[in-house]
């Protein structure tokens, strides 16, 4: 009988692990490694955390990220990383980024290897006096088990919906998973973005009051970039508003040159965009004044997506375990013994090393 068993060597399973002494405990993974999203995180350089870290950066109950924050934040992780000698090379925008991912997911595999067990497939838990885990590997029982499975999102690298199931199984609400940092595909009004594929620019983003000044990315399904990414996490349903170019009057002051000579936008981007709003491309002077008007949607255009890219290419799931049925340890208040940590909850962070920060906070949190 274990202590503990962990469910899941990904993040957040992993960093409780390599906190845990004085436990008998077995991390159960059923990829055939360990930290496989931390392997291709941060484009394999594992986005670790970013200097400026807030509850408004998260979707979720935000009393509570803080209570977690409290006991741990990105401050507390730079100082663990340090004190494991696990130095971060670089910082950009704000961002913590290893020189190479393999440097973290490594330390965990040096430190755990004795007590994680590969290729073995949680299919269902039971409690019968102590929890019993099942598994093609067999029946596994223990005092306490953490639930660290993460999302639905990027299946190919381990995600399943276990960690649901087994929420579900002991009765807790599960807010609907959708997937988020995800692209946009679009509707018939928005198909000129797909001739645009490739083209990337800074712009300003905005949903709801959330606005993020960052880079957009056409793509041959819709759009995406990390602006768009952002704006996924808080988009339900309705409008997206893009600020392509601001103030654009103060670049369209030369009277007799043309529209795409004078706006600090890729040409094939004006092309595009005079094209769908029914200009030429003129002189200046030669602008009636609805053609004014038209131009001014560089400055504000809004649209409604079709939807998303969907689970197989979102960065993060948004949804899962409900927080009003867990503690500030991130023990079940339903059933003793039983905790969360990670994506499988209903917390999801922006771009930025947010949502690493939130699976190694919240398994911080966990006070067996
Ligand atoms: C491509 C990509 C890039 C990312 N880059 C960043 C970044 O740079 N910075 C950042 O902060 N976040 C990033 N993220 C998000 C981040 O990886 C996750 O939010 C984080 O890993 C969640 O940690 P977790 O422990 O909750 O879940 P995970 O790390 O997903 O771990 C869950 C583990 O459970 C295992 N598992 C699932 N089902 C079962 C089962 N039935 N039986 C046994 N094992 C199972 C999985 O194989 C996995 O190992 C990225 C995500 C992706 C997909």
């Amino acid at each position: 009988m274990f202590d503990v068993l962990i469910l899941g060597a990904g993040a957040s399973g992993l960093f409780l692990g390599s906190l845990l002494k004085n436990k008998k405990f077995l991390i159960l993974e059923h990829n055939s490694e360990t930290g496989a999203k931390i392997k291709v995180s941060g484009g394999g350089k594992c986005n670790i955390t970013n200097k400026i870290l807030s509850s408004n950066n998260y979707k979720g109950e935000s009393e509570f990220i803080k209570e977690v924050f409290k006991k741990f934040d990105n401050k507390d992780l730079l100082n663990w990383l340090k004190k494991n000698n696990l130095e971060i090379k670089e910082l950009k925008k704000n961002q913590y980024f290893f020189s190479s991912s393999l440097i973290l997911k490594n330390f965990f595999e040096n430190r755990l290897k004795k007590n994680i067990r590969l290729n073995t497939e949680i299919l269902d838990v039971k409690y019968e006096k102590s929890f019993k885990v099942y598994t093609n590997k067999g029946i596994f029982e223990a005092k306490n088990i953490v639930v660290a499975t993460g999302g639905i999102s990027f299946k190919k690298l381990g995600a399943s919906d276990i960690g649901y199931k087994i929420a579900s199984h002991f009765g807790h609400k599960i807010i609907t998973p959708k997937p988020a940092l995800v692209g946009f595909t679009v509707q018939k009004s928005e198909s000129w973005f797909k001739n645009l594929s490739g083209i990337s620019f800074n712009a300003e983003v905005r949903v709801g009051d959330k606005k993020f000044n960052q880079n957009i990315l056409f793509s041959h399904k819709g759009i995406t970039g990390p602006g768009i990414l952002n704006a996924s996490l808080w988009w339900e349903k309705g409008f997206i508003e893009i600020s392509f170019l601001k103030s654009i009057k103060k670049y369209l002051i030369n009277k007799d040159k043309q529209i795409s000579t004078q706006l600090p936008l890729p040409k094939r981007f004006i092309k595009e965009f005079l094209n769908i709003v029914n200009i030429k491309d003129k002189k200046l002077k030669d602008l009636k004044s609805n053609e004014w008007e038209k131009l001014k949607f560089l400055e504000d255009y809004q649209f409604a997506p079709a939807g998303t890219f969907g689970f197989e290419r979102a960065e993060v799931t948004k949804g899962g375990v409900d927080l009003n049925e867990i503690d500030c340890n991130m023990q079940s208040k339903k059933i003793k013994g039983l905790y969360f940590t990670g994506e499988v909850l209903d917390v999801t962070g922006e771009l930025g090393g947010y949502n690493f920060q939130w699976a190694f906070s919240s398994a911080f949190a966990v006070s067996l």
